[in-house]
């Protein structure tokens, strides 16, 4: 079976982490403020707070703005469940705005329609690695007075004219799952520029408590430390870290990768009329994380079964949010995003990963071509 997606290991990556179980801290040791540094000066950011998942990331960055009972946040429902679970941690009300046809990326224009007096976010998701029109997100966001957190799960690496996903909004977040631009097994990041957010994002991985004498309101001595706020354990290990400074060297590699991989497929199908290849915003500079294509005048149930059959680890991405029971459950049976919805029921996402060989590549392409023909 060739997969959707996969991490490349290679020898490097194993002797870095094997270098961490020999030293003398498996976590909240030097590594953990490396792998931050190299991805906050990547990134071109001030600070950057490196989590367990990029899960807890975004609730890390929900809860700095302290959103909570009676806060919506607007954002997409072609997304991980995470990208509105995180608002519901906080006890805040996620709220879907429609995606654009074209780039299936949030709506700006479904995301005004959707403000109301209780909005105090937007968690655009760059879908696939392609960013979203951001110009007009921050138009709205300034208009309103919302803040902005980018759900960056699949953009490392990814411009928004010019400028590298991470440096434009309040905070970004990334995920460092296998499946994405670079892997630490589990792992995820908050970036900012705001000292203020660094400070609430770093007391909240470990428990709100802190032994910065800055912010005791007693200091008993030496030993002192105060639990200022309600945190978590979202701390994320040296292990995982020490991965992660050595798969961030490899990033441009694995973007120019996939950004290879991505024009053979928009040119094996540029001809095939029952393929949608993916749009391409103007003045951006896709990570691709995810392949996605539309399958139009054929079944896509039948495609898909048929693929998976032939060896080929298609996917979708995704199932709106607001299909799940969960959410039907607590009151969004009546909402309805009808292009997302006529999204998912075409897509499929096909294999792109920086591993992937050119004559897998061709198989994969023959395969498509052969189910979606008829
Ligand atoms: C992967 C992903 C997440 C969550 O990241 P984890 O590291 O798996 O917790 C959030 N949002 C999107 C869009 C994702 O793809």
């Amino acid at each position: 079976m060739i997969p959707y997606g996969r991490q490349t290991i290679e020898e490097d990556d194993i002797q870095a982490v094997v270098e961490v179980l020999k030293s003398d801290f498996l976590t909240t040791g030097p590594k953990v403020k490396e792998f931050e540094r190299a991805v906050a000066d990547y990134v071109g950011v001030k600070y950057a707070v490196a989590v367990s998942n990029g899960t807890a990331a975004l609730h890390a960055a929900c809860a700095a703005i302290e959103i909570g009972e009676g806060d919506e946040v607007i954002t997409t429902p072609l997304t991980f469940a995470a990208s509105a679970n995180c608002v519901l941690y906080c006890g805040g009300t996620p709220v879907f705005a429609d995606i654009d046809p074209k780039t299936y990326n949030i709506n700006p224009e479904d995301i005004r329609r959707k403000i109301t007096k209780k909005t105090k976010a937007i968690i655009p998701v760059h879908l696939a690695g392609q960013p979203c029109d951001m110009d007009a997100i921050y138009e709205i966001a300034a208009e309103y007075g919302l803040f902005v957190i980018e759900d960056g799960a699949h953009a490392l690496g990814s411009e928004y004219k010019g400028k590298k996903i991470g440096t434009l909004s309040d905070m970004t977040t990334f995920s460092f799952h296998p499946v994405k631009p670079i892997t630490t097994g589990e792992g995820g990041m908050v970036v900012t520029d705001s000292k203020e957010l660094y400070e609430r994002l770093v007391l909240f991985r470990s428990h709100g408590i802190t032994r910065n004498e800055a912010f005791l309101t007693r200091n008993d001595g030496p030993w002192f430390y105060q639990q200022l706020g309600l945190g978590y354990n979202y701390r994320i290990t040296d292990i995982q870290c020490a991965l992660g400074v050595s798969q961030m060297k490899k990033l441009e590699r694995f973007l120019a990768r996939r950004r290879e991989v991505v024009k053979r497929y928009n040119n094996a199908f540029k001809d095939c009329p029952n393929i949608v290849t993916p749009y391409q915003l103007p003045e951006t500079n896709s990570g691709w994380h995810l392949y996605i294509i539309q399958v139009l005048n054929c079944d896509r149930k039948k495609v898909f079964q048929q693929l998976k059959e032939e060896g080929i680890g298609v996917n979708v991405h995704y199932i709106p949010v607001y299909f799940h029971p969960y959410y039907q459950e607590r009151g969004y049976r009546d909402v309805h995003c009808k292009h997302a919805e006529e999204v998912y029921s075409h897509i499929i996402s096909l294999p792109l990963f920086p591993g992937l060989t050119d004559s897998e590549q061709d198989e994969v392409i023959e395969k498509v071509k052969k189910v979606t023909e008829k």
